[in-house]
């Protein structure tokens, strides 16, 4: 049975950024940025080739572990604010911030939702990855499609002189469109020599245009989508994020830089 904390503890993930003006990286920083984003879309192939109904969410995060430290990087999530893992691994109504667990066996069916980072250099990435297992309805490979592409639509508008809201805007108006709940508890955010940095990047509307963008901002933009309501709920773990109604729930998440033109998406540097 599942024991709901109804006020949120301010130890989640992404939860809280830190006090700090929007960084703006040079030509250095961004190189190294795009490093570390490219190493972790290698992780994250590497851990989705492992999932597969009867594999343990430990074990996926075991793998991922080596894998990143096997890159000379260091894993960001792992100790967290006390996150005990280095990977997030998230099933079917669990939205975000799963703690993998041998006692978690994944099951055809399922909808995993993988998350992680790294540190290269001193420099973080951070994304996220839905993935189906087996025989999936179809309403819940819908929402993994729409909260996917939700994140396109978001960062059509990544660039530089638009506003940070038109991206959470059009992220927004994309899922409501498809009848999704948004999660409006937990946020995107800015990244580079930590992992959340300012500004937070809602996948909603705002109620003011919010910073202009700039090149050389780098933003972590990261829809979550229930198939029911957006509400969520924490787990008594301190961790796991839920939806209140039980519905399924998608992540899809990149690291992305603002240029003149189209934003490049660091975490994914091949389709
Ligand atoms: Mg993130």
């Amino acid at each position: 049975m599942r024991c709901l904390l109804r006020s949120p503890i301010f130890s989640a993930l992404n939860e809280k950024v830190l006090n700090m003006s929007v960084t703006i990286k040079t030509q250095d920083e961004i190189n190294l940025m795009r490093e570390a984003g490219r190493l972790l879309e290698i992780v994250h192939e590497t851990v989705a080739a492992y999932i597969r109904p009867g594999v343990s969410t430990k074990e996926l995060d075991r793998i991922g572990e080596d894998k990143i430290r096997s890159l000379g990087c260091i894993p960001n999530f792992l100790n967290y604010q006390g996150f005990p893992a280095s990977f997030c691994v998230s099933l079917n109504d669990e939205v975000v911030h799963g703690i993998p667990s041998e006692d978690v066996i994944i099951q055809d069916g399922d909808i995993v939702k993988i998350d992680s980072g790294l540190i290269y250099k001193g420099y973080h990435s951070d994304a996220a990855r839905t993935y189906l297992v087996g025989d999936v309805i179809p309403e819940v490979r819908q929402l993994a499609e729409v909260t996917r592409q939700s994140f396109f639509e978001g960062i059509r508008y990544a660039r530089a002189g638009n506003h940070l809201n038109d991206i959470c805007k059009n992220i927004g108006a994309y899922a409501a469109k498809h009848h999704y709940g948004i999660v409006s508890d937990l946020c995107g955010h800015g990244i580079g020599t930590h992992l959340h940095e300012d500004p937070e990047i809602p996948n909603y509307p705002m109620k003011r245009p919010g910073i202009r963008l700039r090149p050389g901002m780098t933003l972590a933009v990261e829809p979550m989508l229930n198939l029911g309501s957006g509400e969520v709920g924490w787990m008594d773990d301190g961790w796991t994020v839920v939806s209140l109604d039980e519905s399924p729930s998608a992540h899809y998440e990149n690291t992305i830089l603002i240029t003149d033109g189209e934003p490049e998406i660091l975490t994914m540097t091949h389709a």
